[in-house]
Order: structure tokens, then sequence, then C-alpha cells
């Protein structure tokens, strides 16, 4: 089956064809889609986009849908670059002369431990109510989905930027890659399934949709 997609943030065309498909077949097929694909990136250009932080004292920083303040603290010559999180503010502990690269890998990092903590506490809650074997998962940058489940491996990838969105939906999306062990498709049996563990997942969806990615 030939697919063709839009991708954000900067409406790259993504088309994947079987392998045997005739160059003819593939054009024809693009050409029919033309106008939908012109439209589609023109919407996914002009859709807002996530500010860029500029790792300076004070600003605001995202974790699990709450905005807290940055904090930039100078560490001595024999310590390690790290973060530190009390509730109240992220404080990024730096060398003098750390770049916005650091202080960049340094927030990756800590939101990819949060966010695994968040996650594996979800995870294993499910696979009790699903009397399922445990997912491997992994958290990886995704451009345009926020999980994925692989049929072939029965694992899970997670979109890092999960660490930014309300808890709520992060739990919307762990039950919703777990609910496809069962059903690969999103048909009336999957949402049935899903509404079972989370009645109120039409709401936790539509939240997640609102939110940048
Ligand atoms: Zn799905």
């Amino acid at each position: 089956m030939m697919r063709v997609r839009v991708l954000p943030p900067d409406g790259t065309i993504c088309a994947t064809a079987p392998r045997w498909t005739s160059r003819k077949t593939v054009i024809d097929f693009l050409s029919d889609r033309y106008e939908w694909m012109q439209k589609a990136v023109q919407k996914v250009q002009s859709r807002p986009k996530p500010k860029e932080l500029n790792y300076t004292e004070g600003e605001q920083v995202l974790l699990f849908g709450k905005p807290y303040p940055l904090h930039l603290q100078t560490i001595l010559p024999k310590e390690k670059t790290h973060v530190s999180f009390d509730g109240q503010t992220i404080t990024l502990h730096l060398k003098p002369d750390s770049t916005r690269r650091v202080c960049e890998a340094l927030l990756q990092a800590f939101y990819k431990e949060r966010l695994s903590m968040v996650v594996s506490i979800y995870m294993n809650d499910y696979q009790t109510k699903l009397a399922c074997a445990p997912i491997p998962f992994r958290i990886l940058r995704r451009k345009s989905v926020w999980g994925t489940y692989n049929v072939r491996n029965r694992s899970i990838v997670f979109n890092l930027a999960l660490s930014k969105v309300p808890i709520e939906c992060v739990q919307y999306v762990v039950l919703h890659e777990m609910t496809h062990q069962f059903v690969h498709a999103h048909n009336s049996e999957f949402y049935q399934r899903m509404s079972v563990f989370m009645p109120d997942w039409k709401e936790r969806r539509k939240a997640l949709k609102s939110v940048l990615m």
C-alpha cells in the first residue's frame, strides 16, 4: 500500500511504497494528491511551534504541562554539570563556560529520566489491569507521533516531548500504545477496550491534540 504524509515541523513530504511499485505508479499516486499535499504542507508550516528555550535565568520550562522557572547555578571546578528539581524550580548546575548545547543536553536528559519514571509507573499499573507481560519501551525524539507500538518485537517507543504534556495525556498515550497489543487498528473494539480502563480517553486525546509537538 502506498502512503504519503506531511511531517511537522517543516512540512517534509514522506512517501512510502512497496519495493516493487513502478515509478509511474508512484508518480501517478503523488500527482493525484498534489493539491492535498500543497494544502497539507501549508497547514503544517503555519502551525504555531513550541517556543525555543534561551536558557536564561527565570525562563519558564514545561514539565508535564506545568511551567517552572529555570535557575542557573555555577558549579565548583570539581563538580559535574547536572539538573536538580525541588518541585518548584528546575536548576541547571553549569560550568561558567557551559554552552547552550550543554544546557539543552542536560535538560533533555532530565526530561528523559522523568518521563521514563512516569511511563514505568503507568505501564506497571496497566500490565496488572490488562493481565499482560511487561512490554519493553524506549524514549526517543520523534517528529510526528506521541507513541508507536511495534508489533514485530512487541515494544513501544514514546516521544520524548511527552515530558512536556499534562500527565493525564501521558497516561492516555501509555494505555493507547498498550492496547495495540490486542487490537492493531483504531477501530471500535480498540476504543471499547480503552474505555474500560479510561472512560474519559476522548477528552485526554483532545487535550493532547491541542499541545504543540
Ligand atoms: Zn494508535
